[in-house]
């Protein structure tokens, strides 16, 4: 058997200011080929790693031509998808493939392209209309025809936090070579309802999604050999922004639409469930402030800077909410991060100990977006001063390389402030770790993000307050204005009932 394997993942904010060239793509700089992708994906908790292990145990032969994947952020350049596409193209038009294995985000949007997973994948049907494709998408993807219709399993995450990024590639990957052996015929159907479900009410440990994944994973019990339900990612002005859910089953098109249609009613009976209420950031701060200190072995409250996640497309240096949280003098804080490449030059350049005084963040305009967020002036000493790169403890893309930029921790004496140069979110406990940081030592630890810091300190953290600030994920969805979703849109529109 011989296999194409490849990777290209991008979720686009059309909101977001932050450039998303080639560079962007790997890391540091651009995407990995070849042997150097297989090395650095092989064993790992990841799509690719499952991908590269169904290979193994295959006995296959592998090509796997590009591993391509950016954090979040604006429309990807022509030139960086023109790249990406073009080398996994290359790969196809050589032909001699039994399968081709795609790990994709589905919600990538191009300059060009509103769908460019759609567009990979009709220039690998125009050039290869028949050998069996699986593609493995995030929970977040915003689907369009081409990228069902073009494919012959597609498989979606059932977890967020993103835990089982490797299982939804076993799961496809497994189908195909099912496909592959005549042991399957694998036929789907696919739908979306207008609804676009705030990312803050997403975790698949919360009502409703909670329920909606569970009954995906219960219809393999009903003759599904895969039903994903997608909660789709709303910070994209393109059409297909939205809910939507795709049934593989084993010849059956009857069923798998039914099942399908089954999962779009469920989740829209459940709409209101997935809309967000926000409280003011004063607010949630006097609560945060009212709150005890944690008790021996208890973790620190979180306080989730949500308006700028980076892994949805946030500039990730507003500094709304830990300015607030340095005025109102909260103690022993950890906040992770600030992105400012231009203040961490200037701390390394100080060196460790030494005092400083910076302008940080607040350097990226969000022309997108209502309100200023100026640079903040901070004073301290430079604690830690790192190279930024770790491998992910888990269970998110265990060992997984993951790389900061340079990367450092300011001292403000109450608040340790890491500041960054590359996009991460702090998803992973290594965040902190790899900067001399201990969250379980902390009060308080702002983190920008949204859900899926819970993988790594979820079950640590004692209470969790949401910060309303300002960016570009911004929480209020009446700071966004949408042109191109299609409409009417829940709750955009359409009245609850
Ligand atoms: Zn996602």
């Amino acid at each position: 058997m011989r296999l194409l394997i490849a990777m290209m993942k991008h979720e686009t904010n059309t909101f977001s200011p932050v450039p998303t060239p080639l560079e962007r793509f790997g890391h540091a700089p651009g995407p990995l080929y070849g042997e150097a992708a297989v090395a650095a994906y092989r064993g790992t908790g990841s799509g690719l790693g499952a991908y590269l292990d169904i290979a193994a145990r295959e006995k296959a032969e592998t090509v796997l031509p590009i591993a391509a994947s950016a954090s979040p952020s604006r429309p990807v350049d022509d030139a960086a998808f023109e790249h990406i596409a073009g080398r996994i193209c290359e790969a196809v038009a050589k032909g001699g493939f039994d399968g081709i294995l795609l790990d994709l985000h589905g919600a990538m949007v191009t300059e060009s392209h509103a769908d460019g997973e759609g567009e990979l994948l009709r220039r690998i049907r125009a050039l290869d209309p028949a050998t069996p494709i699986a593609v493995s998408y995030d929970m977040h993807a915003n689907l369009y025809p081409a990228m069902i219709d073009t494919a012959t399993v597609v498989c979606g995450y059932r977890t967020y936090p993103h835990i089982d990024t490797y299982e939804t590639a076993q799961r496809a990957g497994d189908i195909l070579v099912r496909a592959i052996r005549g042991t399957a015929k694998p036929v789907m159907a696919w739908g979306n309802v207008p609804m676009l479900p705030h990312v803050m009410r997403q975790g698949s440990d919360d009502h409703p999604n909670r329920e909606l994944q569970a009954r995906c994973a219960a219809m393999a019990e009903e003759g599904a050999l895969a039903a994903s339900l997608f909660t789709g990612f709303p910070h994209a002005d393109i059409a297909n922004a939205g809910l939507s859910a795709v049934v593989v089953t084993d010849g059956d098109r009857d069923l798998a639409a039914r099942l399908r249609d089954e999962l779009l009613d469920r989740a829209w009976v459940e709409r209101e469930a997935f809309v967000y209420k926000i409280e003011p950031l004063d607010a949630a701060l006097g609560r945060a402030k009212a709150m005890p200190p944690p008790a021996a072995g208890e973790g620190p409250v979180v306080l989730l800077d949500h308006y700028d996640n980076c892994a949805s497309g946030g500039t990730m240096d507003t500094t709304v909410v830990l300015a607030a949280i340095l005025r109102e003098g909260l103690d022993n804080v950890a906040a992770f991060a600030i992105y400012d490449p231009q203040a961490v030059q200037q701390a390394i350049a100080a060196g460790i100990g030494a005092p400083v005084t910076l302008s940080l963040g607040g350097k990226l305009a969000m022309p997108q977006i209502p309100g200023e967020s100026p640079p903040l002036t901070v004073s301290g000493t430079v604690k830690t001063i790192s190279s930024g790169r770790f491998r992910n403890k888990g269970p998110m893309q265990r060992a997984v390389m993951t790389d900061m930029g340079p990367a450092v921790v300011i001292d403000t004496g109450k608040v340790e402030i890491a500041v960054i140069s590359r996009h991460v979110e702090p998803s992973d406990l290594n965040c902190f770790y790899s900067l001399g940081i201990d969250p379980m030592q902390k009060r308080y630890v702002m983190l920008k993000s949204r859900v899926h810091w819970r993988a790594g300190l979820g079950s640590l953290a004692k209470a969790v307050v949401d910060c309303a600030g300002i960016g570009v994920c911004t929480s209020d969805y009446a700071q966004l204005t949408f042109k191109n979703v299609r409409r009417p849109i829940y709750p955009l529109d359409l009245p609850n009932r």
